[in-house]
């Protein structure tokens, strides 16, 4: 005679639905993969550009990937994404080794970097006149000029 001891000592974590951040029972968790190029994967580059959505339910899971499907999809995103993981790891690759590891090629690489620099201004919103340099006051000196 001895008890069943039904009760594992490490259940999984609760999954939570991510729109309504509820704990969904495993009965009715549902998943699904979305492309989203800001999603970059910690290691593996085939993960790269894919959300795994968890919802509650079916409602839930439809008005994620109805999100998701609204949001654009920028390949230099994605690349960016990919080039900030290579150097994070080893950040003094050249140009040639970081085309090895990333996957891309040099005309990806130079789209990646303009997108960037133009995603940059686009946020500063730099001011119309740039000051010039020697033009700043205080640097002459001539005391005898008057
Ligand atoms: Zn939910």
């Amino acid at each position: 005679m001895h008890d069943s001891d039904q009760s594992a000592a490490t259940g999984p974590d609760p999954v939570l639905c991510d729109l309504c951040g509820v704990a969904a029972p495993p009965a009715s968790q549902l998943f699904s993969l979305v492309p989203d190029s800001s999603v970059i994967h910690p290691y593996d580059p085939e993960q790269d550009g894919l959300r795994r959505l968890v919802a509650c339910g079916p409602d839930h899971l439809g008005e994620l990937r109805q999100q998701y499907r609204q949001r654009p999809y920028v390949k230099e995103e994605l690349w960016a994404g990919k080039i900030a993981r290579a150097l994070g790891s080893q950040p003094d690759l050249d140009e040639e080794e970081l085309a090895e590891v990333t996957g891309l090629n040099f005309l990806q690489i130079e789209r990646t970097l303009t997108w960037e620099s133009e995603r940059f201004l686009s946020d500063q919103t730099p001011p119309g006149e740039h000051e010039r340099p020697g033009d700043a006051p205080g640097t002459t000196d001539d005391k005898g000029a008057s």
